[in-house]
């Protein structure tokens, strides 16, 4: 049986009060022990995670990180860096970075090895445009993402993965994938991973993410291969976060 994950992706959001604010929020009306959570917050942030959070069954992690162990490389934050701030999990390959960053499926495949190796749990985020949707596109899009991947780590990691597919046209737009739509195409990356080893797929998390809130999330994660969450706008609010981590359990 998989566990049930909820991850809140903060984004570029947050200050230390309002952050602080949150986290208690969070870590007094957690109940459950159903499903693990944990929050992304931006990388100045992560000592404050580390400092507000230790101790608490709610783990941190960040939103993307170098490709690169170290050097010359100004303004990126290496894994190892990360690990120094008690990170658990490192989303790689947000469509945020992919589009605003030009991050291509290689450079994704990159940092999901160099999260590896520092091990770090890297949440590789894939999913289609609304226009590659409307082409009959999402297999082949999301396929090549997840592949690229793939071809770069060990067999061996395939376990230490967790994936989230995150349709791009439901991400902060309040338009959900339907709970059948989403399930289809978390079938099909399962497949994919089970073409590499059919017992490691059948324990990797795959999260949903795009819009998911309070009131879609229960049905969302009833689907057989929907594991979890990652959530955006809806974990910037402590009773929203912990209705979803509810509805997970
Ligand atoms: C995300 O950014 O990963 C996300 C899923 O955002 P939202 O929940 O706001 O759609």
């Amino acid at each position: 049986m998989r566990r049930k994950l909820v991850i809140g992706n903060w984004k570029m959001n947050g200050n230390r009060a309002a952050n602080s604010a949150l986290l208690s929020g969070i870590a007094a009306g957690l109940t459950s022990t159903g499903a693990d959570c944990a929050v992304c917050a931006p990388a100045p942030y992560l000592a404050q995670c580390q400092a507000e959070l230790a101790g608490t069954s709610i783990g941190w992690g960040a939103q993307d990180l170098s490709a690169h162990a170290g050097g010359a490389y100004t303004g990126e934050v290496a894994a190892g860096m990360l690990v120094d701030f008690g990170c658990r999990y490192v989303l790689v390959g947000h469509s945020e970075r992919r589009a605003y960053h030009h991050e291509s499926s290689a450079l994704v495949a990159q940092k999901t090895v160099a999260a590896l190796a520092a091990g770090l749990t890297p949440v590789l985020c894939i999913g289609e445009t609304l226009e590659e949707r409307e082409a009959g596109r999402t297999a082949a899009v999301v396929g090549e993402q997840l592949g690229a991947v793939l071809a770069a780590i060990a067999v061996a990691d395939l376990a230490r993965l967790v994936l989230a597919y995150e349709p791009v046209w439901a991400i902060g737009t309040g338009r959900t994938a339907t709970p059948q739509m989403a399930q289809d195409v978390h079938q099909l990356l399962r497949a994919q991973l089970a073409g590499v080893d059919p017992v490691a797929a059948a324990g990797v998390q795959i999260l949903y993410g795009g819009s998911m809130k309070p009131d879609n999330a229960k049905e969302l994660m009833a689907q057989a291969d929907i594991d979890g969450g990652l959530i955006g706008g809806a974990a910037l609010k402590a009773a929203d976060f912990l209705a979803i981590i509810s509805a997970a359990a």
